[in-house]
């Protein structure tokens, strides 16, 4: 959209940016408005890369609000920041839209420099375009040099993890067009996993020196521990007891189904020793946050589920987009 596209970067996303901190703006040494911007990372840093393409009726319903939109957005794409246990930095954004709606902008940019703020993370720079409606977000992280956490180093017998509840945003997919005064409160619960996830950030960072590997839970636990199983080249087992489930999933008939297939919870899923197993109990006492044993890494491949009588259950598939 030629003709105002300089207006709309001004007033919607320019502005936004300017609440960054003391510490934000000694990184970033040229933001949004020239050809590139320029950050500078913490001596002895790496940098952590992720981008994402939210592309709507795909990834959201049509007509969503802007307001959640946003936040969603970026809080979905900084969660692979926190997976990776990157400290957060600065994000840019490709925004493609079918007009210029002033009302839908100013939502939209006042909500993501709210989450942006919330995150730790500024707007440095994006491009805008005309076309259906689709955000791309690239966001940028930092790590001392060798301690990112990958996918890869799980390692036989180390324990696995996971953050949180297993299955509420899944479950409100359900109802995610039914009015909100139709809906229980649990019902509400459930909701606001959807439309508005934690990244964890902080358990990411505290992972470094602790966790073998680790993944966020989009497409499903069994899909996203699978990469994990796969990257290491190692077996994984897990005990459908003890997933954890939120008293909210568990009141609306809580499937275990939700629990393993279900994607959109962006909890982290990780390995760390069984050996530091206290480690992560006084970690979750730290950060306030469910940190549950759910099983093992053994010697092989796949993963296999055991349900409370022992004996194996096979899960449906997690999400995939092809
Ligand atoms: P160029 O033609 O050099 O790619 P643009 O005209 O696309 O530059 O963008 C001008 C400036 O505005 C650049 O600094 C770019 O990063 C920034 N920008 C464009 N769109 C957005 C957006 N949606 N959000 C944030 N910054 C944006
Ligand atoms: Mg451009």
């Amino acid at each position: 959209m030629p003709a105002s596209e300089f207006d709309i970067i001004q007033r919607y996303f320019r502005e936004g940016a300017g609440r960054i901190s003391a510490a934000q703006a000694e990184r970033v040494r040229c933001g949004i408005g020239d050809d590139c911007a320029v950050l500078s990372l913490p001596a002895g840093d790496e940098m952590l890369l992720s981008v994402d393409t939210l592309v709507e009726s795909v990834h959201f319903p049509a007509n969503y609000s802007p307001q959640l939109l946003a936040r969603r957005a970026l809080a979905v794409c900084v969660s692979d920041l926190a997976a990776s246990g990157a400290s957060p930095m600065a994000f840019t954004l490709a925004l493609t839209l079918p007009a210029v709606d002033e009302d839908w902008l100013a939502a939209f940019s006042s909500s993501l420099a709210d989450a942006a703020a919330e995150f730790g993370m500024i707007l440095v720079g994006g491009d805008t375009t005309r076309g259906p409606l689709c955000l791309s977000l690239q966001v940028m992280g930092s790590a001392p040099a060798g301690q990112a956490l990958l996918r890869s180093g799980a390692q036989v017998g180390d324990a696995i993890f996971v953050s949180g509840h297993l299955g509420d945003a899944n479950a409100a997919l359900a109802f995610l067009n039914t009015e909100s005064s139709e809906l229980l409160p649990s019902q509400r619960e459930l909701l606001a996993r959807y439309h508005a996830p934690v990244p964890r950030l902080a358990l990411g960072q505290k992972l470094r020196n602790l966790a073998t590997a680790a993944i966020d839970i989009s497409d499903g636990l069994v899909a996203d521990l699978g990469h994990i199983l796969k990257a290491s080249g190692v077996a994984g087992v897990i005990r459908l007891s003890d997933l954890p489930i939120s008293a909210a999933l568990a009141e609306h008939g809580g499937s275990i189904d939700s629990a393993l297939s279900g994607g959109d919870d962006y909890e982290l899923c990780f390995t760390a020793p069984a050996s530091r197993r206290a480690e992560v109990v006084a970690l979750a006492q730290t950060l306030n946050v469910a940190l549950t044993e759910i099983g093992s890494i053994q010697a092989g491949s796949g993963l296999r589920c055991f349900d409370a009588q022992n004996n194996v259950y096979t899960p449906v598939g997690g999400y995939q987009h092809f």
